[in-house]
């Protein structure tokens, strides 16, 4: 429990004063809670030992109204502040999450699933707020009903009696809680368990058109069944555990309740207690079973919630391996960038991508980039985004080494037409102004204009404004490719990367494209990674990349002047027209 406030003792430097209002009324409904039996007992001695007058009777039947309309009242007020502090602790949490989810690095995605990361924010942080709710209210309360009914029945009816029929049941309960602890592991296998269920089905729902398309949902299927399957079997070695405890418990219990009443008994008989006194008693020992019950189930739950706890924590925790410093840099016009034999290696792979690469790019020059597939072109060019910290060697920006620089801007520089797009679920043109959400509508003409999607955004049923489906579910390949030079380009960016964005449309709109880059981008830096040979061969500078290594560079003509992976290509190429 400790460990849980701990982690959020930001929330409760704000919410202290409420938090001691609730526990004070908790302990109010608790002693409320106990005054019932209290008023059976009186009730009974005074009618056993012929003492009722009307006045009395009024009184007991007064309280007896009252008691419980008090408790509803204090509940209610009680229920509403809890509910309230639960839902800002809900979206606090939340809010803090995905804050840090922005703002971390490729690496850390590398790292976490999709899946794990949404179990962790909707399960574990459910558990997280529960236990800083309703969890407390479960100890405070019962622990309040537990002391006060033991005073209670120590104080006004009998020391001895309590004793004798009490203490037998936090000793039973603390050797079975000890058990019960080594929960634990099951409990963390379980939600790494949960976790893993919850990536199975955003993958398939994702990729249900290939599923089906390969004819796969048989398989698929299999795939969630077992997925499910050892979320349950997880779960069953958890419940395993409950269900030693809870008819343990029962026989304890039994044993203090035969405890009360036959030493209830003999001290009636020897006039040490009244009947009224026992009943009353005996309904205390009643009362206190819930309470005991309750709260090792709240230990229990709060052992589980410190696990969610935690894996919401590590989240938090996680620092971002590209971040900025205090001593950041603002960038917003460059001259030159080097790269200085920059080696880079993915997190989770064996070897590096790319190997020792040594370029320049001059302000203004048009830079293409050829080689096979996997030779690590689109590697090379993402050191720009900043997505992850180079392995070796470095990046200079002006003589400054990109990292010294803001992220922000940084990236704020660049154009980045992706290889894979990232279309959303919302309309052509607000797909498009993400690039620049202030761009007019002139600059917006223009970016279509040309990336050459005018022509279809015509065709299209609410023209700018038609819905794009889900991840652009509803645009053909070319399309989409062209919606995100679209993007790049509202944001008339200093450096303009087309990331084999050409691949899905025909040559004579390639070329057109190419035309309305030379003519718009004049003056401006473009980086472009090609498959076909005549999106690049204007370029100031051409790189040939393979095996993550720089094996040839010049211009189209020089390149075409000598043997290698070039012009065999070019040939190749220009025969198969
Ligand atoms: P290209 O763009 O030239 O086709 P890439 O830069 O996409 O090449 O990929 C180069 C190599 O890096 C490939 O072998 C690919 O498998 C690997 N790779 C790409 N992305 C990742 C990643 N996120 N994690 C690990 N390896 C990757
Ligand atoms: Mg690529």
């Amino acid at each position: 429990m400790i460990n849980i406030f701990s982690k959020i003792k930001w929330f409760l430097k704000d919410e202290w004063k409420k938090y001691l209002l609730m526990i004070f009324l908790l302990l109010v409904i608790a002693f409320i809670s106990l005054m019932p039996a209290k008023l059976l007992g009186l009730a009974i001695d005074t009618i056993v030992s012929f003492g009722v007058t009307n006045t009395s009777l009024l009184w007991i039947v007064s309280l007896m109204i009252a008691l419980p309309v008090f408790r509803y009242g204090v509940s209610f007020l009680y229920n509403y502040i809890l509910n309230v502090e639960a839902q800002k602790l809900t979206y606090l949490l939340r809010k803090k999450y995905l804050n840090h989810l922005f703002s971390m690095d490729s690496q850390f995605y590398e790292t976490y699933t999709k899946g794990d990361l949404i179990s962790r924010i909707t399960n574990d942080l459910e558990s997280t707020t529960t236990a800083a709710t309703s969890l407390l209210e479960g100890i405070v309360f019962n622990f309040a009903i537990i002391v006060f009914a033991v005073l209670l029945m120590g104080f006004t009816i009998s020391w001895p009696l309590t004793i004798v029929s009490v203490t037998i049941m936090p000793i039973g309960l603390t050797i079975l809680n000890l058990i019960r602890f080594q929960k634990r592991k099951y409990v963390k296998r379980h939600l790494e368990i949960y976790a893993d269920m919850t990536e199975k089905v955003l993958e398939s729902v994702e990729g249900m058109k290939v599923i089906r398309a390969y004819v796969q949902e048989k398989e698929d299927l299999e795939k969630q069944y077992n997925a499910v399957d050892k979320d349950i079997e997880s779960w069953r070695y958890i419940v395993k555990f409950e269900n030693w405890f809870n008819p343990l418990f029962e026989v304890i219990y039994g044993i203090a309740y035969i405890l009360a009443f036959s030493f209830g008994i003999y001290l009636i008989i020897n006039q040490k207690i009244t009947v009224g006194e026992l009943i009353t008693f005996v309904s205390y020992v009643g009362l206190l079973y819930g309470p005991i019950i309750s709260i090792s189930t709240v230990f229990s739950q709060i052992n589980n919630a410190t696990i969610s706890v935690d894996r919401y924590d590590e989240i938090i925790k996680k620092e971002a391996t590209v971040h900025d410093s205090v001593s950041s840099l603002p960038i917003i016009q460059f001259k030159n960038i080097d790269f200085k034999n920059v080696t880079f290696q993915y997190p989770f792979d064996k070897s590096p991508v790319i190997k020792n690469i040594t370029f320049s790019i001059k302000y203004g020059e048009t830079i293409g980039i050829v080689g096979p597939t996997g030779s690590g072109k689109s590697t090379l060019i993402r050191q720009l985004l900043r997505e992850f910290n180079t392995t070796n060697g470095s990046i200079f920006i002006d003589g400054v080494s990109i990292e010294q620089y803001l992220i922000d801007d940084v990236r704020e520089l660049v154009g980045y037409v992706p290889q894979a797009h990232m279309l959303f679920k919302k309309t052509v043109d607000e797909n498009i102004l993400i690039g620049n959400p202030r761009a007019n509508l002139e600059q917006l003409d223009k970016a279509v204009k040309i990336a050459d999607f005018e022509k279809d955004i015509i065709y299209l049923t609410d023209g700018y404004h038609t819905m794009v489906g889900e991840a652009g579910s509803t645009l053909s390949g070319g399309q989409k490719q062209r919606l995100s030079i679209a993007r790049a380009l509202v944001k008339d960016p200093e450096i303009l990367i087309l990331d084999d964005s050409l691949s899905a449309v025909d040559a004579k709109t390639e070329d057109t494209i190419i035309k309305h880059l030379k003519e718009y981008r004049k003056g401006k830096t473009n980086i472009i990674i090609a498959h076909r040979f005549s999106a690049i061969q204007d370029a100031d500078q051409i790189l040939v990349l393979e095996g993550g290594r720089i094996t040839q560079r010049g211009t189209h003509e020089e390149l075409l002047r000598v043997e290698g992976w070039y012009k065999q290509q070019y040939i190749q190429q220009i025969t198969m027209k």
